[in-house]
């Protein structure tokens, strides 16, 4: 007998990108501490259910030390040779973005 209500796989995604989503939202609004904490969360969604992050929220975390991001407060930005380098004053490391799209090339 077949479960009536069992989610199928392609809704864990869905549900996953969805609570990734409302997680970076509230880390917005949210101090410090409980944003790396939404951060913390989001990344164990993500790596759990295989769900990728989009551009703009690998921006709003460092990749080494997973601290959110506030402009100004914990993290600089520059750009650098067509590329957005963000130094996290945390773990002072920096994570580099580039701005050019991928087949659009320049010279
Ligand atoms: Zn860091």
């Amino acid at each position: 007998m077949k479960r009536k209500h069992a989610k199928k796989p392609s809704d864990h995604v869905k549900i996953a990108k969805e609570r990734i989503k409302e997680l970076f939202k509230q880390a917005e609004d949210a101090t410090q501490t409980y944003a790396n904490r939404y951060v913390a969360l989001a990344r164990k969604i993500s790596m759990k259910y295989k769900v990728k992050f989009t551009p703009v929220q690998k921006k709003k975390f460092c990749k080494h030390c997973h601290v959110h991001f506030r402009q100004g407060e914990n993290c600089r930005v520059r750009t650098r040779d067509g590329k957005l380098v963000y130094f996290c004053m945390g773990c002072e490391k920096y994570m580099r973005f580039p701005t050019l799209k991928k087949n659009s090339k320049k010279q």
